[in-house]
């Protein structure tokens, strides 16, 4: 490792300070690394900012087994991660993994979700996962405050949800009290691949490191190329609203409805196909609203306090991207919609991989050159 004091020299550069680039460059300090994180800042287009702060995994893997069992793993790790954050950054950052359902609305959507369930848990290798298909009395009687258009719901004990700002907030103080060096305003604007190694520009000046981590969202699409990477990544909107603070009622995460810890019930969450566009737009957050009252009466008696949209990093067919270059080794793309799922992932499993120098095989399939298979006629 390098020991040089310089400044402007470390062991690893993390390109993106977002929860997916926080959580690489802790693992990577924790293990020894001494870590640079370049983020461009507030002006940058930023998906940790907006998410709906679900560990979730049921729904999560069809088409790609390997992605639930990463996706599972990351959610058992959870645990483990929440107590480092409570102990090496003193934030407890109100992990729960306490089951999730997702309610439905009628019989014909009910069916569907459960096909797609069937389809996904006959993949190799998914067979146990738990998960349970329930009617109305039985939804009704674990959620008894469910309204009268919901039909049943699908239910796995695996999922579970955190307070995001407070992991945010946790992942950076653990970093910093682990000695990474976090530069917001420090946009990465080339990196140039020599012997020894990787040379990081932009307006501010250059960094030298033995290894860079690209992290930075849908930033990543115009850094790859530079170290001989590929990450298609192109922006989902998703919109968000948020209700005035109640009582506790919701004791379980659903796929679009929370109660957070703090009392205010987040809506979500819109999959949008707009580009980078991130206005909130009525007519979606209205059929958000209608139905998550149908689910929920109760909730039309909140205020709402806030609504905002926010891009996720969507790859073509939504699964991660991780992978070494091979034409520049030391160079690595680190990139995924579910960056708050897969913390734990990436903090204990993926980092210490990166550092030493090679990924492992449970994210093999991860690798961009999927989307390189030739399409025949
Ligand atoms: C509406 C919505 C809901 C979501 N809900 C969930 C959820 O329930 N559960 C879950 O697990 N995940 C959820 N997510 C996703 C999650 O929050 C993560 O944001 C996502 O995984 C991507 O994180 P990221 O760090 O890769 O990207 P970003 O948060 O976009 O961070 C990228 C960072 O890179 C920086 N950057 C970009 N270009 C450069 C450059 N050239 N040089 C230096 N820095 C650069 C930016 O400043 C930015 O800080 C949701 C996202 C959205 C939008």
């Amino acid at each position: 490792m390098t020991t040089n004091a310089n400044r402007n020299e470390g062991d690893i550069v993390v390109i993106g300070g977002g929860v997916v680039g926080a959580a690489v460059a802790l693992g990577l300090a924790r293990s020894g690394a001494r870590v640079i994180v370049l983020d461009e800042g507030d002006v940058a287009f930023r998906a940790s900012r907006g998410n709906f702060a679900l560990v979730w995994v049921q729904s999560k893997g069809l088409g790609m087994p390997e992605y639930a069992l990463w996706t599972r793993r990351s959610a058992q790790d959870w645990h483990g991660l929440a107590a480092i954050l409570r102990e090496e950054a003193g934030i407890d950052v109100v992990h729960s993994q306490p089951g999730g359902f997702v309610p439905c609305l009628s019989e014909a959507e009910l069916e569907k979700r459960t096909t797609a369930m069937r389809r996904l848990h006959n993949q190799e290798g998914l067979a146990d996962f738990p998960y349970e298909v329930l009617g109305r009395t039985e939804t009704k009687r674990r959620l008894p405050d469910i309204g009268k258009d919901v039909v049943g719901a699908l239910y796995s004990p695996l999922d579970g949800h955190v307070n995001s700002l407070k992991l945010f907030r946790a992942l950076r103080e653990a970093s910093a009290r682990h000695g990474v060096d976090y530069r917001p305003n420090h946009a990465a604007e080339a990196i140039e691949p020599r012997d020894d190694g990787f040379r990081v520009r932009g307006a501010w000046g250059e960094i030298a490191a033995a290894k860079v981590v690209l992290a930075a969202g849908l930033g990543n699409a115009r850094l790859a190329p530079m170290v001989g990477l590929d990450a298609p990544v192109k922006p989902s909107k998703g919109q968000i609203i948020v209700t005035e603070k109640t009582a506790p009622f919701l004791h379980h995460p659903m796929g679009t409805i929370r109660q957070t810890d703090e009392g205010g019930v987040m809506i979500g969450d819109s999959q949008e196909d707009r580009g980078f566009d991130t206005i909130v737009g009525q007519p979606v957050i209205s059929v958000m609203a209608e139905r998550a009252v149908r689910t929920f009466p109760r909730l039309a008696g909140l205020n709402v306090v806030r609504t905002w949209s926010a891009l996720r990093v969507m790859s073509p067919d939504g699964f991660p991207i991780y992978e070494q270059s091979e034409k520049h080794p030391g160079a690595f793309v680190v990139t995924c919609h579910s960056g708050v799922t897969l913390a734990a992932n990436h903090v204990l499993t993926l980092a210490p991989a990166i550092l030493a120098g090679e990924l492992p095989a449970a994210v093999a399939s991860f690798s961009a050159r999927r989307f390189h298979v030739p399409v025949h006629a």
